[in-house]
């Protein structure tokens, strides 16, 4: 019924691209070897490949696909912003100011704000600023978080590799060669939900910043508790450090105010991308006035902005998300969308007898292949990933595109309420049937 994918044209064209790029792709997390996936067009909830097969996409690009691809609404509001204005000027427009105050007014966390064009360039401006307001240097970071490919930020604790029946604690590692090893000292992983490990932290020396994505949008969703969210804000403020929410993932997603809406906590300093505009490049970093003020060019200020900095395309695009966001009802839609989603694959888990849990909210969740919600990047090591990865490969194989890793969640956009969920059941019931080793 569902015959095997043929996938000739995407082998042929990696293998031209293997001649001009690294790997052939231009991102290495693209390359799925022998099946890495070369796309001819999106629309909505859907993409679809040089070969023709349509797939239903819950990957969505790692998050930025919050309305759908290629959402009129935001793609005319940008054509428009071109074609009357342009792309970009190196000046000040007003629109900078219009697409601050939506933000604000969607989280009242935020005073004020700087752009940047990616996620990794928020976190680093944030990080800087941080540290320009507090003289310190030192940043705590999560384990299981990501925050972007730079340097600092490039260290990760190795829990694939780690003996959890031991007490030491895992190795930090960095991702690969390249970075200066001195970014190393700069940096220090403490396991999500332990107010022991935290507490410990902050004997040691004094803490710029510690930055968190309360609900792990590169872990499986897995979601820190509200009284560690509580402790978290209270050691901060105790030390004069920053706190800082990377909601790239999270922000305009999970509610219009994001985790913070969520948790009822708010950071000093908070870094968005992603959703922020349904899929062009556009992010931003902000929070506190007295520490973004900080940002100045006088002596001893701290140095921000770049060529592309608030270009028009971003700021067209966001200015339209966040209005449809703010003015409309598409969370509701795609929290509701990804609960019935969330019902189907429940249902077939416990069909086939698989001890399954899910994590974090709606609009991202993290499938995990366990008897118990993980609590950390520790207890994820405990899910059975490797069977999950199977079933996710059976999945893309019958045109439902996911990460086939669990640390990836799926994603919803506004545009899956209109897929056909009864097919939708139809092929996670046919990948769990060719999925070995599930029971
Ligand atoms: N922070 C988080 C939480 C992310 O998920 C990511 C990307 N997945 C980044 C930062 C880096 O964003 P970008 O890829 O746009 O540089």
């Amino acid at each position: 019924m569902y015959p095997k994918r043929d996938l000739t044209n995407g082998k042929s064209l990696l293998k031209r691209a293997q001649q001009h790029m690294p790997m052939g792709v231009a991102d290495s997390y693209r390359y799925w070897g022998e099946d890495t996936i070369f796309l001819s067009e999106m629309e909505g909830p859907e993409i679809v490949d040089v070969d023709g097969n349509r797939y239903v996409d819950f990957r969505l690009c790692y998050g930025p696909i919050i309305l759908g691809y290629r959402d009129p609404r935001v793609d005319n509001a940008v054509i428009e912003q071109i074609q009357n204005v342009g792309s970009m000027v190196g000046f000040s427009l007003a629109i900078e100011s219009e697409v601050c105050e939506l933000i604000k007014s969607m989280c009242p966390n935020i005073e004020k704000l700087r752009f940047a064009n990616s996620g990794t360039e928020a976190v680093l401006g944030a990080i800087r600023t941080a540290r320009g307001y507090t003289g310190r240097q030192k940043v705590v970071v999560i384990e299981g978080g990501f925050h972007g490919l730079y340097d600092e930020m490039m260290w990760k604790s190795d829990v694939e590799n780690w003996d959890s029946s031991t007490a030491e604690n895992p190795e930090v590692m960095p991702f690969g060669a390249g970075l200066t090893p001195t970014s190393r000292d700069l940096v220090t992983l403490i396991p999500l939900n332990s107010k022991e490990a935290l507490e410990e932290v902050f004997l040691g020396e004094e803490i710029a910043a510690v930055i968190i994505e309360p609900i792990m949008g590169n872990c499986g969703s897995i979601l820190a508790t509200q009284s560690y969210i509580n402790a978290l804000r209270e050691i901060c403020d105790k030390h004069g450090t920053v706190l800082i929410m990377d909601e790239v993932k999270t922000g305009f997603r999970v509610a219009k105010g994001g985790v913070q809406e969520l948790y009822g906590v708010h950071a000093d300093l908070t870094t968005y991308a992603k959703a922020l505009g349904n899929g062009y490049p556009v992010a931003a970093f902000g929070g506190k006035a007295r520490i973004m003020d900080c940002i100045s060019l006088k002596e001893g200020g701290v140095v921000h902005g770049g060529t592309y900095t608030a270009n028009l395309v971003g700021m067209a695009a966001a200015k339209a998300t966040l209005e449809i966001l703010s003015e409309t009802t598409a969370l509701q839609t795609i929290n509701e969308v990804g609960a019935e989603i969330q019902q189907i694959l429940m249902d077939k888990f416990l069909a086939y007898g698989i001890p399954c849990t899910f994590s974090g909210p709606d609009s991202m969740f993290g499938i995990h292949f366990s008897d118990v919600v993980p609590q950390n990047y520790r207890d994820w090591k405990e899910t059975k990933a490797e069977l999950y990865t199977t079933f996710a490969n059976h999945l893309i194989e019958l045109g439902v595109m996911v990460e086939p890793d669990s640390r990836e969640p799926w994603f919803i956009c506004e545009a899956h309420r209109n897929i056909d969920m009864n097919q939708l059941a139809e092929k996670i019931d046919v990948a769990l049937s060719r999925t070995e080793g599930l029971s």
